[in-house]
């Protein structure tokens, strides 16, 4: 039986047991999936070998070491410089991103919107950045601090420090990326910069998953459609589930089933 794992710290609360799982059980593939805390992220790929692990999905705060610890990455993961997937082929590790081609099928039935508006710039935003950038959309990016910012600048995004943002024009999608609100009552901007911003916007999107977050309660008080997290989270396992399994199954099929964990 293959044995699969996701590593990071924390790691209790994470879904992708159950929803990798789900799949596994019921596409009677043989093959288990647990979790795995990780605090020293530089033992990731010692740890992955030694528990005999034939792929992992890595969360916070690791998907730079995950990277580092690949011995072959996808161009797009390359890219991105992290690493959310990782399988074993032949005792070598093979690195994958899939939490960006996931939110962006997450976000497709936005599909008219071109410009966007990040408000947060942490390792989720770089991902995400750059497939929408690949995709031909307009991408601003604001950020509290000025350190993250500098790696958007560089790739050729607009930034702005949160605090001295003049908006000249408005944005289809506003998305927070930040984890304001995921564990308090913060909003990831000020109020009066969101409540300018979000009227002129066509949706608000956060990644945040399992609540509705100040931001997403305050775009509602506009009006303003609003998606949750949680199909990125599921889009980033379907795919990362088609190279566990090697795709032996359509994404319809991993999907179906892995869409019972957000449910149960
Ligand atoms: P990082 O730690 O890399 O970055 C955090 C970002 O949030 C930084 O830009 C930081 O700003 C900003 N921030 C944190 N608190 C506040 C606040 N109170 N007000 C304003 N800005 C704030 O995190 P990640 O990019 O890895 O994750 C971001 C979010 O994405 C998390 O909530 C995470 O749960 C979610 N996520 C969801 C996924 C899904 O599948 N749905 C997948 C991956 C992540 P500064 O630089 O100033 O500190």
């Amino acid at each position: 039986m293959q044995q699969f794992a996701i590593f990071g710290n924390p790691v209790v609360h994470s879904k992708s047991p159950l929803m990798h799982n789900l799949v596994f059980k019921h596409l009677n593939y043989s093959a288990c999936y647990g979790r795995y805390l990780l605090e020293d992220g530089a033992l990731l790929r010692k740890k992955f070998l030694d528990l005999g692990l034939k792929g992992i999905n890595i969360t916070v705060p690791h998907k730079e070491h995950a990277y580092q610890a690949c011995d072959f990455l996808d161009s797009f993961a390359q890219k991105v410089g992290a690493v959310n997937t990782i399988i074993e082929k032949d005792g070598k590790l093979h690195g994958y991103n899939t939490d960006a081609p996931g939110f962006l099928k997450a976000i497709a039935s936005f599909q008219e919107s071109k410009t966007v508006l990040f408000l947060g710039a942490g390792g989720t935003a770089r991902s995400t950045s750059m497939i929408l950038q690949d995709e031909g959309y307009s991408v601003t990016i604001l950020n509290r601090s000025k350190e993250r910012l500098k790696y958007f600048e560089e790739k050729g995004f607009e930034t702005a420090l949160i605090e001295e943002f003049q908006p000249s024009s408005s944005f289809d999608l506003i998305i927070n990326m930040t984890s304001a609100g995921l564990q308090d009552d913060s909003l990831p901007a000020p109020k009066e910069l969101l409540d300018t911003l979000i009227p002129q916007a066509k949706a608000c999107i956060d990644v945040i998953y399992g609540k509705e977050t100040p931001f997403l309660k305050l775009a509602k008080e506009h009006n303003i459609p609003t998606k949750d997290g949680s199909d990125m989270l599921l889009y980033q396992g379907v795919i990362a589930c088609e190279y566990f399994t090697n795709h032996k199954y359509t994404t319809q099929e991993i999907e179906e089933e892995m869409k019972q964990a957000f449910i149960l």
